[in-house]
């Protein structure tokens, strides 16, 4: 450490982006601080579905599923619509799989893989996100790193151009703490409404999620500064979400129109293929009447559930009283209070395209990105879920070069400053590929540790 500077690098945000950042600086033989503005370590980190994509995993080998580095970089960059920085796509299929084979060393355990959107083979691997958070937290204690809860970076130190440093606010005041390096790991701005009116203004009938700090600061205080901004046209929703009550718990929604179900409007209508990213229909959702849209499904498609992945934990929700069971598709129209008529002929004419293999209306030939074939909805009981669409992180930000390093707004480096996870922008493009928040959390987290300790060592 520089003989002025209280610490090497200070990293500001406590979820999965900020601790793999410290674990990755520790390691590198230098001294870290991390800031946790609430009172838990976690974020959204702790909240989400825990789907983490990897391609090439011990997991897709013993479920035959063969990918690799290449076929994943093949979905996000179609899946981002072209929209993507191809760098970071690169830095993130090139570091994935070294990524994925660290954290098993960190203890974390990586279920059965699965579908989901934007995937053209199943890779959203489930993992404990709370688990992972609490053995993250517990090596970098154990090599000497600190972690201060209640602490919010509010404001940048910058000499010159460089970042060194930043203005810590506690109960008991404000303190500047001076750093050899930077990183932001601050997350999305999901629960700030001014930045979501601002940025945002379509999603102002989607429900929000996310940390309760993830209010958008560290994108703000990269934007005082001149850093670059990226993907801020793309914030969407994510769709599947019971409307009528929300907590923590409820913020992940469920996809039955992966396993089989379609979507209707209120009319009884179908208005989209439903096996698109959930994001593309998390938009076309929000255009329906009242934002509203019903996931309609058979036993089939019931029998699928699985209560270790929270997106497809069908019967949870069902002893939740949120799905609607009938022994008839009319009982279970008229007990959604939906169109009847339209509704069975809406299961009518899309059975019968899968029936006679006639080509469905929406262009509808799989279950899931690639994965899955369509099947009649037939066999009851039958089942309804009224779902919307929920903002669960706004995957877009800062900009970042393959260092990991900030970029101001003509693309140079501003030097000291470093980036990872939901606050950076230009990895997702214009979609998104589920599992890839928890993805570059971690690969880009751990890179910007790596990458703040070589600077510092460097002595620049
Ligand atoms: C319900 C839900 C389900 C999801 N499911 C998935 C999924 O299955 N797969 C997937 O890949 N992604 C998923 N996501 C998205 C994913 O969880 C996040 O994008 C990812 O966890 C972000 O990690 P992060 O470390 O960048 O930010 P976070 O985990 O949000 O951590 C950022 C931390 O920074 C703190 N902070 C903010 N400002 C300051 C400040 N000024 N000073 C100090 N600290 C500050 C915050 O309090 C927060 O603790 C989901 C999100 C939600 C909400």
């Amino acid at each position: 450490m520089a003989d002025s500077n209280d610490v090497d690098v200070l990293i500001i945000g406590g979820g999965l982006a900020g601790l793999c950042a410290l674990d990755a600086v520790l390691e590198s033989g230098r001294s870290a601080r991390l800031v946790e503005k609430t009172t838990a370590l976690g974020g959204s980190t702790v909240l989400s579905s825990g789907l983490v994509a990897f391609a090439g995993t011990d997991e897709q080998r013993s479920c035959g599923i063969a990918d690799s580095s290449a076929r994943l970089r093949e979905d996000l960059a179609s899946t981002g619509l072209a929209m993507s920085d191809p760098a970071l796509l690169d830095l993130y299929c090139g570091e994935q799989l070294a990524t994925y084979r660290w954290l098993k060393d960190v203890g974390v355990v990586f279920g059965e893989p699965h579908a989901g959107s934007g995937q053209s083979v199943p890779r959203s691997h489930p993992v404990d996100t709370w688990a992972l958070v609490t053995e993250l937290a517990r090596r970098a204690r154990a090599k000497g790193g600190v972690i201060d809860l209640s602490t919010s970076a509010v404001r940048l130190l910058i000499e010159g151009e460089r970042v060194e440093g930043a203005t810590l606010r506690t109960a008991s005041g404000d303190k500047r703490v001076h750093a050899g390096a930077v990183i932001f790991a601050s997350g999305g701005f999901s629960r700030s409404e001014s930045m979501l009116r601002r940025f945002a203004p379509a999603m102002a009938h989607a429900l929000r999620a996310g940390g309760e700090g993830n209010t958008g600061d560290g994108l703000l205080m990269a934007a005082k500064i001149g850093a670059g901004l990226a993907d801020l046209p793309y914030i969407k929703g994510t769709f599947g979400i019971f409307p009528f009550r929300s907590s923590a718990e409820e913020g992940t929604g469920i996809l039955v129109v992966y396993k089989g179900a379609i979507a209707v409007n209120g009319h009884g209508e179908r208005f989209i293929n439903e096996s698109l990213p959930y994001k593309v229909l998390g938009d076309a959702c929000l255009a329906q009447p009242e934002s509203l849209a019903y996931q309609i499904f058979d036993e089939q498609a019931m029998a699928q559930s699985e209560s270790a992945v929270p997106i497809y934990d069908f019967r949870r929700r069902l002893e939740a009283g949120q799905i609607h069971q009938a022994d008839t598709l009319e009982d279970l129209a008229n007990g959604l209070g939906i169109d009847v008529e339209a509704t069975l002929a809406t299961v009518h004419a899309y059975n019968e395209a899968i029936q006679n293999g006639t080509s469905d209306a929406f262009g509808r030939t799989t279950l899931c990105g690639g994965v899955g074939t369509p099947t009649p909805i037939v066999r009851g009981p039958f089942y309804g879920f009224p779902s919307t669409t929920v903002l669960l992180a706004t995957y877009c930000g800062i900009t970042f070069d393959t260092e990991t390093r900030v970029t101001d707004v003509y693309g140079a480096v501003i030097p000291g400053l470093y980036a990872a996870g939901e606050v950076t922008g230009g990895f997702h493009g214009n979609g998104y590929v589920t599992g890839t928040s928890l993805g570059k959390s971690s690969i880009f987290g751990r890179l910007a540790g790596q990458r703040a300790a070589q600077f510092v060592a460097s002595g620049q």
